[in-house]
Order: C-alpha cells, then sequence, then structure tokens
C-alpha cells in the first residue's frame, strides 16, 4: 500500500491548491479526483466556463449595440455559438491542464478515481474500471465541493429544467429562458443567454435580487440588467415547473397574483448543495450538520483524528477563493505552522456588466444592526477614466466605523468592480481606515480614483463631487 503524509480528496480549488502547499511545505502529498480533469466544479462547470461566456458574450453585445458610439462601423454582426462554445472548452482545457501541470511540477501523486475512507489514514480509489487501489496516509482531507440543488416540484431533467451545468453548453439560444433564483450564477448566465438574443425572466423568491450584496447597489444592478432586456419577478414563489412536448410551464405566486411562464430552457439556481456522498465520511463517524455538511472545528479538524474538511463541503459561502485560503490555512496547521483565513474579508463577485463586488459590513446590515458607521459613495459618472472608457454606470460605497473610521465594508458596482474589489480587501486586511486609503496616490486617469474618491467621502472630503 502507497503511504503519503497528506491525501486529499477532491481536485477542485480548496484541494488543489492545498496539495501545493502541502508539497511546498514537504509533505508526501497525494489528490484523488473522481472526474477525468483535475480542477473541480471552479475550472470545469463553474467560475471559468461562466467567466468565458461572459466575456464572449459582452464582445457579442459590445458589437451590437455599443460599437457604433466608438464610431466603430460593423455591418452584419452575427453569433456562432459552436464558435463561442468551443473557446470557452479550450480556455478550461488549458487552465485544468495547467493545474495537472501544477501537481507534477510539485511531486504530488494524482489518482483518478471515486476516493472513499475506509478507516481514519485508509482512503480506497476507485476508478472506473478494475480493483480499487488502497493508500494511506495520516492526515486525510476531504474537499469534496458542492453540487446544484434542485426541488421535487422542479427536478433537473439534464434538458428542460437545467442546473448551470448544462446552461454553460447550450447548443441553441433558447428563444425564452426562465432563470429560477436571482443570485450570482442566475444572473450571470441569465446575462450571457439575454445578451445572445434570448428573452430572460428571472423569478426571485425574495424582495430584492442579490441576496448578501449591498441592498442599494443590487436594487442597482437589477435596473441596470432590466435596461439590458432582462425582465424580473420579484417576491414571487414558484410552486412547480412542468415539462411538456419539449417546453416548460412554471407556476408561481407573486401575492395574491398567480402566475403562469412558459419557456424553452428553465434554469434552476436556487443554490448549491454541500457533497460528501461516496467519500464515506458518515461511516466512519464524522459528523454533518442539519445542511449535509461536514462540520470543523476552526482548525478545519472533523470529530475523527486526522480527518479535516475545507472549501464548499464545510459551512461559510460557496466560493473559490475561500475554499483556497481553507486549503492553504488547513495543510498548514497540518505542517506544524499557524495557519489563519479571514473570515471577515471574502470578497463576493457578481460577473455581470457591471460587475456587482461587495465585501464585509452593508449599509442595510449596519442600518438593521444599528452600528455606528459613516457611509462614502462615489458615482463612476464622476471618474475620468470611466467616462472614457464608456462604462460610467455604477459607484463605489465604503461602510466605515464612525468612531474609529475604520472601513468595515466595501462595494462596488462598475465594470470593473472585481478588480477594483482587491485593493479595498487590502485595506481592510490590514486594518486600514477610510483616511488611510483617500490619502493613498491613485493613478491618474484609473476607475480606481473612485476607491479612493468614495474613502475620502466617508469624511465628506471628496474632491470631484459636493460632500453633504
Ligand atoms: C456556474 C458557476 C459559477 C461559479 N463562479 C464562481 C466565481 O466566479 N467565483 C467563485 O469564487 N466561485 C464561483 N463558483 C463556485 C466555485 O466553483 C466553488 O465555490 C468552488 O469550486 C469550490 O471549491 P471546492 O474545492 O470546495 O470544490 P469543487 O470545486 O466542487 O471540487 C470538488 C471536487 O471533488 C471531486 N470529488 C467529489 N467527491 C469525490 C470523491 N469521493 N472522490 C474523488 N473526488 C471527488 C469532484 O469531482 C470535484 O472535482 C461558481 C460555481 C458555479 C457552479
Amino acid at each position: 500500500m502507497e503511504s503519503f503524509d497528506l491525501i486529499i480528496i477532491g481536485s477542485g480549488p480548496g484541494g488543489y491548491v492545498a496539495a501545493i502547499r502541502a508539497a511546498q511545505l514537504g509533505l508526501r502529498t497525494a489528490i484523488v479526483e473522481k472526474d477525468k480533469e483535475l480542477g473541480g466544479t471552479c475550472l470545469n462547470i463553474g467560475c471559468i466556463p461562466s467567466k468565458a461566456l461572459l466575456s464572449s458574450s459582452d464582445h457579442f453585445a459590445f458589437a451590437k449595440k455599443e460599437a457604433a458610439k466608438h464610431g466603430i462601423v460593423l455591418k452584419d454582426v452575427g453569433l456562432d455559438l459552436g464558435v463561442m462554445l468551443q473557446r470557452k472548452d479550450k480556455v478550461v482545457k488549458t487552465l485544468t491542464g495547467g493545474v495537472r501541470g501544477l501537481m507534477k511540477l510539485n511531486k504530488v501523486s494524482t489518482f483518478q478515481g471515486t476516493g472513499t475512507i475506509t478507516a481514519p489514514g485508509k482512503v480506497s480509489v476507485q476508478g472506473a474500471e478494475g480493483a480499487a487501489q488502497e493508500i494511506e496516509a495520516k492526515n486525510i482531507i476531504i474537499a469534496t465541493g458542492s453540487v446544484p440543488s434542485d426541488l421535487p416540484s422542479m427536478k433537473f431533467d439534464g434538458d428542460v429544467i437545467v442546473s448551470s451545468t448544462e446552461a454553460l453548453c447550450f447548443t441553441e439560444v433558447p428563444k425564452k429562458l426562465l432563470v429560477i433564483g436571482g443570485g450570482a450564477i442566475g444572473l450571470e448566465m441569465g446575462s450571457v443567454w439575454s445578451r445572445l438574443g434570448s428573452e430572460v425572466t428571472v423569478l426571485e423568491f425574495l424582495p430584492r435580487i442579490a441576496l448578501g450584496f449591498d441592498l442599494e447597489l443590487a436594487n442597482a444592478l437589477q435596473k441596470v440588467l432590466t435596461a439590458q432586456g432582462m425582465k424580473f419577478h420579484l417576491g414571487t414563489k414558484v410552486s412547480e415547473v412542468k415539462v411538456e412536448n419539449g417546453r416548460a410551464t412554471a407556476t408561481a405566486t407573486k401575492g395574491d397574483e398567480q402566475l403562469t411562464f412558459d419557456a424553452d430552457k428553465v434554469l434552476v439556481s436556487i443554490g448549491r448543495r454541500a457533497f460528501a456522498d461516496g467519500v464515506g465520511a458518515e461511516k466512519i463517524g464524522v459528523e454533518l450538520d442539519d445542511r449535509k455538511r461536514i462540520k470543523v472545528d476552526p482548525h478545519f479538524r472533523t470529530n475523527v483524528e486526522g480527518i479535516y474538511a475545507i472549501g464548499d463541503v464545510i459551512a461559510g459561502p460557496m466560493l473559490a477563493h475561500k475554499a483556497e485560503e481553507e486549503g492553504i490555512a488547513c495543510v498548514e496547521m497540518i505542517a506544524g505552522k499557524s495557519g489563519h483565513v479571514n473570515y471577515d474579508v471574502i470578497p463576493g463577485i457578481i460577473y455581470t456588466n457591471p460587475e456587482l463586488a461587495g465585501v464585509g459590513v452593508t449599509e442595510d446590515f449596519a442600518k438593521e444592526k444599528g452600528m455606528d458607521v459613516r457611509v462614502g459613495k462615489f458615482p463612476f459618472a464622476a471618474n475620468g477614466r470611466a467616462l472614457a472608457a464608456d462604462d460610467a454606470t455604477g459607484f463605489v460605497k465604503f461602510v466605515a466605523d464612525a468612531k474609529t473610521d475604520r472601513i468595515i465594508g466595501a462595494h462596488i458596482m462598475s465594470h470593473v468592480a472585481s478588480d477594483l474589489m482587491a485593493e479595498c480587501v487590502a485595506v481592510m486586511e490590514f486594518g486600514g481606515s477610510a483616511e488611510d486609503l483617500g490619502r493613498t496616490v491613485h493613478a491618474h486617469p484609473t476607475h480606481s480614483e473612485a476607491v479612493k474618491e468614495a474613502a475620502l467621502a466617508v469624511n465628506k472630503s471628496a474632491l470631484h463631487i459636493g460632500n453633504r
């Protein structure tokens, strides 16, 4: 039986990053993946393919609707969906191949097959064919991620009622697409197909979209997406989706109103559930919580010695960067170092156009909790670079502690919000104040000057707008 210091089950961003860090720290490491490709949900059917399609569809929308404004004359702009999907697949292949290369570079042993923990320290790997292979290690990390959730009244059928996985590879643009759930995945996939010509309707149970993000920004995003052609029904509870002759009909209630929607495809994007099926955790006594997530302590230890868990399979936001940081911290603690994840500064991003990004306390949360905060805002309509680039929709908002001036929340709607967010996260990680950020030199002309100005606005000293 081959022996390792550490076996990681699952090669998503949590698992493969943990493997690299473990190898760097000198641990003899193995990674077990049931799928053919490494990289997990994120690289194969999540973050990366969705962003590839978001970029391509954004170029298409620009060519169709915006180019003329810039004096660019494009005639007969058309769509070759096959090529667009192939490009997405190529991006995925490049990155999953890159992860395989990184495993080799770091001398991490890769096993293909379903990994099952048969006893503490023992993992059996069952490939598609042949006998299972047994491997052992003192430490095992479960990084088996998550899968899309459906409901008994709207079960995935892989064709008409689908999850994000199928919505990443529709071979035709659906004439009508119904999106159930107005969170990140629903809004991103809805944007893709709306830009490519689908009539997209989003049904959301809550009275708002983008739960978890600053309410003012979420409402602003909904307005922009509506102007782009997407339709929204908020406070709408879908009771059932039926499929007949290849078409779907959804029935829903909105207050006292009964509504029906017909569609060619229905994307159910109501959330994801932790996935630990087949890993054998329960059989060896690993405790799960009421949502079937693996229970861990702050050191990512389960209740069974030598077994750890990270990423989507444990509690917390289901995000690739959260999984990565947990992987690194978990391995560092296994190696006797002091790993750490700062859960107060995990940014969330919705990659629509404009993008919505947020980290920390929102203004609405601060109000609800009666926190003593100051808020500073700055619109991209007053930012030279955004105007020059014709992407001046949106604004930056900071929430700072009124007594200490420390930034406790940063929220951005902008074409480049995801990248601008990095600076906000770094300042918050180091406990920076609005004044610190406001006094930091930002190159001109850049979108990032709006970040500086919003920080100045916290203390009513923004330069390029009035301070009230
Ligand atoms: C459409 C979509 C878009 C997304 N976009 C973003 C985004 O922009 N940014 C972001 O941060 N997050 C995004 N996410 C979420 C992100 O993909 C996940 O949070 C992330 O992949 C979680 O990483 P993980 O390592 O915990 O698990 P996963 O990436 O789910 O990887 C788990 C791996 O474990 C394997 N596995 C499971 N059981 C076994 C077993 N018994 N044996 C062997 N292998 C096993 C699985 O095959 C899988 O490869 C998106 C998700 C989707 C679906």
